[in-house]
């Protein structure tokens, strides 16, 4: 490995001050001095003299842009270098991994996917640090990796662990972020996958990020990422997010894997609509395109998983009262064929006094998202 960074050192020498600033350029965009000190509560002196610092260190540049309507001097507006830094995500499944290379703004700048033949602990760590080594080789200040998979991960930041891996022959905890840290001499997380991506659209939620945020992600499975009041939510035994066993419909004739009737698991994943379509669950790609084709059965499907969504999502607004809720994941088909029964099962689940000014949005997704989501919680855990 030639990537040199001390992974026990404040994130890239800089003090909390400094890591503040940066932290606020990164989630808030470029900004006038006077608005970053508002919202930092420094000081016009101490501003100028981390700032002084951050350009010194070219991770952030200065500059006066006229704007049209403002009279007398010009606001000084900080700029992040979002080429400044690097930072690797990893998103590892079962099979294989994929990984991403970062700036600092989480634009993608490369991409590569691997395919594990070693799964023992070792042989996944060893494969993570070469790839990052090959992502990273030859960008300026490799800064952090993000490891994230779906599974239990206990603890955040240097210290989080796996825990009850589905990993053929791994321990019941395996520090894998230690572990990364180790191989690869950079600050490293490991979180799980549906956290990490509630962490990214915490972060990045367009100028300042909703407080609270109710991600929800179906596909194979069905999660929950939150963040309740700016803080995203790990339960006391890293076990939360599991939405699966919500009951939904409660004479559903199919039953989840743990023997209940009406689980949201056997309605809203891709599964589940596959077999409520009367296929097997690995089909349902065939019966997307049937019922995109009108065909009655697969409609009816999509239907169903449409209207327990809804459910779904007016049960977190009912009890959480959150500022947004975002749908995603790559099971949303189910809005694009059943929008309105998705609206019409929100609207009688809610209660009647809940807010009207809910926001929510129905997300694009990509894979690539839980390993940018993976980074941008290493790296939020750096900041
Ligand atoms: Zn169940």
């Amino acid at each position: 490995m030639t990537i040199a960074s001390g992974a026990d050192q404040p994130w890239l020498g800089l003090n909390e001050g400094e890591r503040a600033v940066v932290a606020e350029l990164i989630g808030g965009g470029s900004q006038p001095r006077v608005q970053l000190a508002r919202k930092l509560g420094l000081s016009r002196t101490s501003l100028t003299r981390i700032t002084r610092e951050l350009i010194d260190l070219k991770l952030v540049t200065e500059s006066d842009r006229q704007q049209r309507a403002a009279r007398g001097r010009p606001p000084e507006i900080i700029d992040l270098r979002v080429d400044a830094a690097h930072v690797v995500g990893v998103k590892l499944t079962g099979d294989d991994l994929y990984a991403v290379v970062t700036g600092l703004d989480s634009w993608v700048i490369a991409n590569t996917h691997v395919t594990l033949t070693d799964r023992s602990v070792d042989g996944v760590v060893d494969l993570i640090a070469s790839t990052a080594d090959d992502l990273l080789r030859g960008r300026e200040r490799p800064s952090a990796i993000g490891v994230c998979l779906a599974g239990d991960v206990d603890g955040v930041g240097a210290d989080s662990e796996i825990v009850g891996s589905t990993f053929p022959g791994w321990a019941a905890r395996v520090p894998m972020a230690r572990m990364v840290s180790e191989r690869t001499g950079l600050p490293a997380t490991v979180t799980n996958d549906v956290t990490a991506l509630a962490t990214a659209h915490h972060w990045f939620g367009g100028g300042t990020g909703p407080k609270s945020l109710v991600v929800i992600v179906i596909g194979d499975g069905a999660g929950v990422g939150l963040v309740l009041d700016d803080r995203v939510v790990i339960g006391a035994h890293a076990r939360q997010g599991k939405i699966g066993h919500l009951l939904v419909e409660a004479q559903g004739e199919l039953r989840c894997p743990s023997g209940h009737r009406g689980c949201a698991e056997t309605l809203v994943t891709m599964p589940g609509i596959a077999e409520n379509a009367g296929m097997a669950p690995q089909d349902y790609p065939e019966v997307l395109a049937r019922a995109r084709e009108g065909e009655p059965r697969a409609l009816s499907a999509f239907r169903d998983a449409a209207s327990a969504l809804g459910a779904i999502v007016a049960q977190f607004v009912n009890v959480l009262d959150p500022e947004k809720v975002i749908v995603t994941g790559e099971g949303t088909d189910l809005l694009e064929l059943a929008r309105p029964t998705f609206d019409a099962a929100l609207r009688d689940r809610l209660d009647r006094r809940a807010s009207h000014e809910l926001a929510l949005s129905v997300d694009p997704f990509h894979f690539g998202q839980y390993a940018e989501g993976a980074g941008i919680t290493a790296l939020r855990s750096c900041l």
